[in-house]
């Protein structure tokens, strides 16, 4: 289509724009500045910070023509936002986010550990490998009760049963609990168990699931997709906030090049990119990333020093038993030492 009249939403890509209030304008003057926007058809974003105001606007400021916001009573000065990604945009909402998931929180001031199995295999070595990750010092457990396997052959994960072992190991063992939805029908399913949703690298684009996310409202964490640019990722993250869900981690855990050293490469600039164009925390899984065990501790200690705001590491009771991705799991003990070893790269960080 060549003609980008108002309404084609290409064009109205570059249009949107920021409103920075000045340190001490009013709650009237702000209010009006909102007012006027909505007025004009258009949708205004509030983002308080300690001290300025930010009044992100949604649509088309084609609309605002004639308005003269520049000279309302409180304005410091407008900006254009270039990015078609909005709320999860930096210029909206400067201050970095702090997400509640269960019983913590993930941002700033803490750094995240997520750890447990690839797949749910059975009850006891879910109930197992809780209590060892909880010991090393996790907070989360993760575990994949739906898989998305490459292979249509390969085991495809326990469902909802799975989930049931995940709350028994909840309960047990006081984490948090995060599970990976795959589909509309198993997000159905997991919001009655999961503290954590985890929408995986292969559904990153998944538009319609994305939406359901969005809906749910339940804390997510949203994982790079294979060959995902940085954009792409947090237009995907822009589809869940936009339909009401604030509550979005980003996870880098490779991507596609042409190494071959490793399953994937991890691009740690991602995590400062990621820091610079957005407020969500970001999260490093060093597991899917390298595909080799001998290489999450260098790359754990790597994110914490990076900034990333926590890891998210594959952990079994017997690697070479494991139904899936046993060559990246780490044992109980390796998984423990590693927790040691990364402490101080975490304080070093200001996270402890
Ligand atoms: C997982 O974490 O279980 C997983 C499948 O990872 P990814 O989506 O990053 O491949
Ligand atoms: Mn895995």
């Amino acid at each position: 289509m060549t003609n980008s009249g108002p309404e084609d939403p290409a064009a109205r890509e570059d249009t949107d724009m920021i409103i920075i209030m000045k340190p001490n304008a009013s709650a009237e003057a702000i209010s009006n500045v909102t007012k006027l926007i909505e007025s004009r058809g258009l949708q205004a974003h509030l983002s308080r910070g300690d001290e300025v105001t930010i009044v992100g606007v949604i649509g088309n400021k084609e609309k605002l023509h004639g308005a003269n916001i520049e000279s309302s009573e409180g304005v410091d000065r407008i900006l254009n936002v270039t990015e078609s990604y909005k709320l999860v945009n930096k210029k909206f909402h400067p201050e970095d986010s702090v997400i509640p998931a269960g019983n913590t929180t993930i941002g700033p001031g803490n750094f995240t550990v997520m750890a447990g199995p690839c797949a749910i295999e059975n009850h006891d070595m879910l109930l197992q490998s809780a209590e060892a990750v909880k010991k090393a010092g996790a907070t989360f457990l993760r575990g994949g009760a739906y898989k998305p396997r490459t292979s249509p052959y390969s085991f495809q994960g326990l469902e909802e049963e799975g989930l049931k072992y995940m709350k028994e190991a909840r309960e047990a063992t006081g984490l948090n609990i995060i599970c990976e939805v795959t589909s509309l029908r198993a997000l159905e399913t997991a919001v009655k168990y999961v503290d954590m949703l985890q929408i995986g690298a292969r559904n990153m684009q998944n538009f319609e699931l994305l939406k359901e996310v969005g809906k749910s409202g339940v804390p997510v964490l949203l994982k790079r997709g294979l060959s995902a640019t940085i954009d792409e990722w947090l237009n995907a993250a822009e589809y869940i906030i936009s339909e009401g869900n604030p509550n979005i981690v980003l996870c880098e855990r490779g991507i596609r090049t042409y190494e071959t050293s490793t399953r994937n490469t991890l691009d740690l600039s991602a995590v400062p990119v990621i820091r610079a164009k957005s407020h969500l925390p970001v999260i490093v899984d060093p597991s899917h990333a390298t595909g080799v065990r001998a290489y999450i501790e260098p790359l754990s200690k790597a994110a914490a020093a990076v900034g990333a705001d926590g890891i998210m590491v594959e952990v079994h009771p017997c690697p070479s038993c494991a139904m899936s991705d046993g060559p990246q799991s780490l044992t109980f003990e390796q998984f423990d030492t590693m927790m040691r070893h990364l402490k101080p790269y975490v304080e070093l960080a200001g996270r402890a």
